[in-house]
């Protein structure tokens, strides 16, 4: 069942999303050479308290951390380690809080120093992609023409989008209904209403769209090895079109 928010409660959200712009605002300013994911998951949960939210992931699910940290071909929910960041990684940060009732999602796929043209590119086309979805976050508009407009922006780059894992709504539950797709065609499913809150979350691989789960039961990595990104913002639709909850300044 879609939970459509009131003006009130997309205020609010508006409020949990902030924190979790802040948070992902400063790691990006963090991330170099030499610095570890176990420290940007120490900042982020520090901060967050600061703010008087909690971490969202932290025990959702059993998740042991308040930050994933997904590096190279790890695709999402990676765990942060005393592995120190190296010239040429990029790794995604993804992270959500919970806040005055409500909560906020976000991600970021951020270099460490130089990277490769090809990484680089694969960065690009992915927030592309989440920009492209998200012009489609409008009252009236399908579903469908959120997923056809990441899938083709991605497609159209020689990328491929992960299946196995999608976007969702958001609320005063972290995962809610509907399920939003990085693929699909346009003119179907549901159809767009103001108050629906959405997270949209394009999950891009440089090979294969398959994707594995690592021993440690959480770790989403490519089948073939290649490289993944992933942008992520928390979107309202409203009567004046998409607002994005968690933009960053
Ligand atoms: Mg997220
Ligand atoms: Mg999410």
């Amino acid at each position: 069942m879609i939970i459509l928010k009131s003006p009130e409660e997309v205020q609010k959200m508006g409020e949990s999303n902030a924190i979790v712009a802040e948070v992902l605002s400063g790691l990006r300013e963090k991330v170099r050479p030499g610095i570890t994911t176990a420290e940007l998951n120490e900042y982020a949960e520090v901060t967050t308290q600061k703010r008087g939210a909690r971490p969202a992931f932290k025990g959702y699910g059993g998740f042991p951390f308040a930050l994933c940290t997904s590096l190279n071909s790890e695709v999402v929910h990676g765990f942060p380690s005393d592995r120190p960041l190296e010239e040429g990684d990029i790794i995604s940060l993804d992270y959500g809080v919970y806040y005055n009732g409500y909560y906020g999602d976000s991600a970021i796929t951020v270099a460490v120093g130089r990277i490769s043209a090809s990484a680089a590119r694969l960065m690009g086309v992915t927030e592309e992609a989440l920009c492209k979805g998200i012009e489609k976050a409008c009252e009236g508009n399908r579903l469908g023409d959120i997923s056809f407009a990441v899938q083709s922006c991605v497609e159209k780059a020689g990328f491929s989008v992960v299946r196995d894992y999608v976007g969702h709504g958001i609320g005063k539950d972290l995962h809610e209904d509907p399920p939003v797709p990085n693929f699909g065609v346009s003119g179907r499913g549901v159809k767009l209403r103001a108050g629906m809150v959405i997270a949209i979350e394009p999950m891009v691989n440089e090979g294969s769209y398959v994707v594995r789960v690592k021993p440690d039961g959480w770790t989403v990595v490519t089948g073939d090895g290649s490289l993944s990104a992933h942008f992520e913002h928390t979107i309202a639709v409203t009567e004046d079109g998409p607002v994005i909850l968690s933009s960053r300044v």
